[in-house]
């Protein structure tokens, strides 16, 4: 068959339960995954302990599946998997892709201020390199990604050893070829919703953290290694999430990874405009009433401004199964268009 095996994950950090938005998230990854005659997974990414809430992995899986929304394998918590990411951490730093850092953010910002750039609230400076070439008799504390390692590396192999699973229309990473030269390339990819996009790694994120100095793993590493083991191959997730996407093609390309294809998710916005988040104390899903949240959801994804179903007939759900069907629908007739699905 030429269809492509399809497998799609929703990953949701237990650090409270389910809210709207995150619901927009994990039916927006099941339809499409649905959508594929693919596999839906869930994946519970509580390595973050402090940022944990107990009982909100078990809470966030019972409110799922008073929406219809159950994976097709069993539940995986990142938490039990720290194994892989140290082996992934092994093997970056046996291709030389990583580097320790001895800086506190105190260093940091000194660096910066020594280069003219002073601290500036709410303004999120890239990581300076101060560690880059040696950590100048400080004590280790983090593992970096080193991106111009990387970009070297990339830009004077051969390109593409690297299998795509997903289309690669809707997967690429390259680096424009006006900037091969200078330090800082451009990655260019592209978002399946969002249409092209483009970020200068290195002036605006910098060597990135792969390992915390309080010895966590980082959502970064742990995400792409986790992809990568459960055979992800589109990834579907809320736009807050799309400027981490470069870090992610640029990991995958350092581990030999296959690279999944990406879209964005619409994000929920409160009354005020402010994104619906649960620092912004977004309530809970209500699982006694998950119709209303599917609608909500499907009506977040635009899937319930068409107003009639694909075949014409004007059709109200009375069920979450039901209303998965219907929304079904809907995001199946967006193929080509908004969601960009090949048939
Ligand atoms: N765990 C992340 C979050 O809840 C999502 C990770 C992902 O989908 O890549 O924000």
């Amino acid at each position: 068959s030429s269809r492509a095996r399809y497998i799609g994950r929703f990953a949701p950090s237990p650090t409270g339960p389910l809210h709207a938005g995150s619901l927009v998230a994990a039916l927006a990854s099941w339809l499409d995954a649905r959508a594929h005659g693919g596999q839906w997974l869930v994946r519970i990414e509580d390595i973050d302990p402090p940022r944990c809430q107990a009982g909100a992995d078990a809470e966030i899986l019972r409110q799922l599946a008073a929406c219809g929304l159950h994976s097709d394998a069993p539940v995986v918590w990142q938490s039990a998997r720290h194994a892989l990411y140290e082996a992934a951490l092994q093997q970056l730093q046996n291709q030389g892709l990583c580097y320790p850092c001895g800086c506190t953010r105190k260093d940091v910002e000194a660096a910066w201020q020594a280069m003219g750039l002073p601290h500036e609230r709410h303004v999120e400076r890239p990581y300076p390199g101060t560690c880059r070439h040696g950590l100048h008799g400080k004590p280790a504390r983090a593992w970096r990604f080193a991106i111009e390692q990387q970009i070297q590396e990339l830009q004077s192999k051969p390109p593409k050893t690297i299998t795509h699973h997903a289309q690669p229309a809707t997967s690429s990473i390259a680096i424009a070829s006006a900037q091969l030269e200078s330090a800082a390339p451009v990655l260019h990819w592209r978002d399946r919703r969002l249409g092209p996009q483009q970020q200068n790694l290195g002036a605006q994120v910098g060597d990135f953290v792969l390992r915390r100095a309080d010895g966590l793993w980082a959502y970064q590493l742990a995400v792409v290694v986790d992809d990568a083991a459960q055979g992800v191959t589109h990834v579907v997730r809320g736009e807050d999430l799309t400027d981490n996407t470069p870090r992610q093609l640029m990991l995958q390309q350092g581990l030999a990874l296959p690279q999944p294809s990406y879209l964005h998710t619409p994000l929920v916005r409160m009354d005020n405009g402010e994104k619906l988040s649960k620092q912004h104390g977004a309530p809970a899903v209500d699982v006694s009433a998950p119709l209303a949240a599917l609608q909500a959801a499907a009506a977040s994804l635009g899937l319930a401004a068409l107003p009639q179903a694909p075949d014409g007939a004007h059709r109200g759900a009375q069920s979450p199964a039901a209303a998965l069907t219907l929304a079904l629908d809907f995001w199946v007739a967006c193929w080509r268009q908004t969601y960009n699905i090949a048939p």
